[in-house]
């Protein structure tokens, strides 16, 4: 029987491994295309205040999009500026972010972000990001602890059209279920790699349209698998198919 499963699970692995990684601009643009047909094309999402949109994003870490959105109404609400946010108790802050989760560590987060702003800057603004590089943009907020590649890419692409991949599970997550790159990507070079291969004008889109596909079909576990414009493009819905792993299974390196 242990004979059985190693072998099963070699079997699996070889098969797997023999499904070339292909991110090539051609194939993303074809995935992408795809994509637009099945969910549509995306309506590109900028709040005008950059501050508060990274503040939302840093309450967005970890925790579903209604649970952000009132958190955000609620500190908002129970702050009159970014001062008084900087300077309240942690405590307070955390009370009133308390529906975002980890309430103390985002409170810890959202106040070190504005000291860094109004230290850099003398007043609370992320303008200055838009005249660096974005490379430096996106170092300078990574120094802020807290602020991951996600954090800022997500402001640097939907604030300043930056020329950034935004990569968060989701996108992750299909990133790797449709060859982009191998299931044993670590999530600093799924950005890595992401950001180098897809192309500047649909990165935000393809950001937004992995992330539409993540939460309404390829969710972690029970897929809907359909979709045939976006089957025929997945590694996990080939190896069903080909009888190599049972519809309730994972690739043994998805699960790494
Ligand atoms: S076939 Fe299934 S696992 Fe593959 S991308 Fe589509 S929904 Fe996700």
């Amino acid at each position: 029987m242990f004979n059985f499963l190693v072998k099963n699970l070699i079997e699996v692995t070889i098969s797997f491994r023999c499904m070339e990684i292909d991110r090539s601009e051609e194939r993303i643009r074809e995935i992408h295309s795809d994509l637009v047909d099945v969910y549509g094309e995306q309506e590109k999402y900028d709040d005008r205040d950059g501050v508060r949109q990274l503040l939302i994003t840093i309450l967005s870490q970890n925790v579903a999009d209604t649970n952000t959105a009132r958190a955000a109404e609620n500190l908002f609400k129970d702050f009159h500026d970014y001062q008084e946010i900087e300077n309240t108790s942690i405590d307070e802050l955390a009370d009133s972010i308390n529906l975002a989760g980890l309430p103390e560590t985002k409170a810890k987060r959202i106040q070190r972000t504005l000291k860094a702003l109004r230290e850099e800057t003398g007043e609370y603004s992320v303008d200055f990001l838009g005249e660096m590089s974005d490379e430096d943009a996106q170092a300078w907020l990574e120094e802020i602890k807290g602020i991951g590649p996600k954090t800022a890419s997500v402001l640097l692409n939907f604030h300043f059209d930056a020329n950034v991949m935004p990569v968060d599970t989701h996108v992750e997550r299909l990133a790797k279920r449709f060859r982009l790159i191998p299931f044993s990507t670590s999530n600093g070079s799924a950005h890595e790699l992401l950001n180098e291969a897809v192309p500047h004008e649909i990165k935000n889109s393809f950001h937004m349209l992995l992330i539409e596909h993540g939460k309404n079909n390829c969710t972690a576990r029970n897929p809907t698998c359909e979709n045939t414009k976006l089957n025929k493009h997945c590694t996990r819905y080939q190896l069903v198919e080909n009888g190599d792993l049972k519809p309730e299974e994972y690739p043994p390196e998805e699960l790494k």
